[in-house]
């Protein structure tokens, strides 16, 4: 693969956001003040662990505790300031704030050959922007959690992730964040399933190429793209650790490598926090 990684450069997401920062911190009241606090990346997940957790929440939407705890994604994109949270234990609402860090990941400028892979073609953009609407209506599924943390590795031999977040130039154009781990392995490498689940949809996409998407209730989607063949098809249920397909380069890729991504209540995550011991999720302090 080809790369130049130019670290440290602070995405306009942040600058743009410091406004919305501003606001949250003027909102927080007295109460708010000595509320569990932690700072999060974006695309991190937060733990917040208790005893008795009715359920978890954040604004109007809520969800049972998985394993004793409530649990945060954060998305890739969530703007810098505060989030605030929230969770019944014994009939008492508790709330907690969760300030997300400026977008920290470095650019990443890659070389792709196949330049209709960058510059789309009206057609080639019809088909990008119908495969999108086929892929949207999964980050709402919802139903009871079907896995267990931590995920076990999609790969026999899971090398060091790379890329999550990376800010993206193809050919030298800005595109969209990386917003999945890149694991390097060999074209044929067996991929497995990281969890329990149903897949929800396979096919040759323009960008992923030959990908698999699961379901494994919680709201919690995984996927495994760039794949040079599928073991499995749409409806078929899986067990953690079954083969769905093996590692190649199909779509935009510089090589073959593993893809991976994960969704977690809609919220694009380092699937690298998820892969690893609960213990390297950043935590809210128990009280
Ligand atoms: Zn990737």
């Amino acid at each position: 693969m080809r790369s130049t990684v130019a670290g440290g450069i602070r995405g306009l997401l942040a600058v743009a956001c410091v406004s919305v920062a501003a606001m949250a911190a003027r909102a927080t009241t007295a109460a708010e003040a000595a509320a569990p606090e932690t700072v999060a990346k974006p695309g991190a997940v937060v733990r917040w662990a208790g005893d008795a957790i009715a359920f978890c929440g954040r604004g109007g939407e809520t969800w049972p505790p998985l394993a004793g705890s409530c649990w945060f994604p954060i998305d890739l994109l969530e703007p810098e300031g505060a989030v605030v949270v929230h969770r019944s234990v014994g009939g008492a609402r508790e709330e907690a704030s969760i300030r997300v860090s400026e977008y920290p990941y470095p650019v990443q400028r890659l070389t792709i050959e196949d330049s209709s892979k960058v510059e789309l073609s009206s057609e080639n953009l019809a088909r990008v922007r119908s495969e999108q609407a086929r892929v949207r209506p999964l980050w709402s599924l919802a139903g009871p959690a079907l896995f267990e943390l931590p995920l076990s590795a999609p790969l026999a031999d899971l090398g060091q992730a790379g890329s999550f977040g990376s800010r993206r130039f193809f050919n030298d154009q800005p595109r969209s964040p990386h917003s999945g781990a890149d694991y390097p392995a060999a074209e044929g490498t067996p991929v497995y399933s990281i969890a329990p689940g149903r897949v929800v949809l396979t096919g040759d996409l323009f960008f992923s190429g030959n990908s698999v998407f699961i379901d494994h209730g919680d709201g919690l989607i995984s996927m495994y793209f760039h794949l040079s063949s599928l073991l499995v098809e749409g409806g078929q249920e899986v067990a953690r650790r079954d083969p769905i397909g093996a590692v190649g380069q199909t779509g935009r890729t510089t090589g073959p490598h593993l893809h991976m991504g994960i969704r977690w209540k809609g919220a694009r995550v380092d699937p690298s926090l998820l892969l690893g011991p609960p213990s390297a999720v950043p935590e809210l302090p128990i009280r």
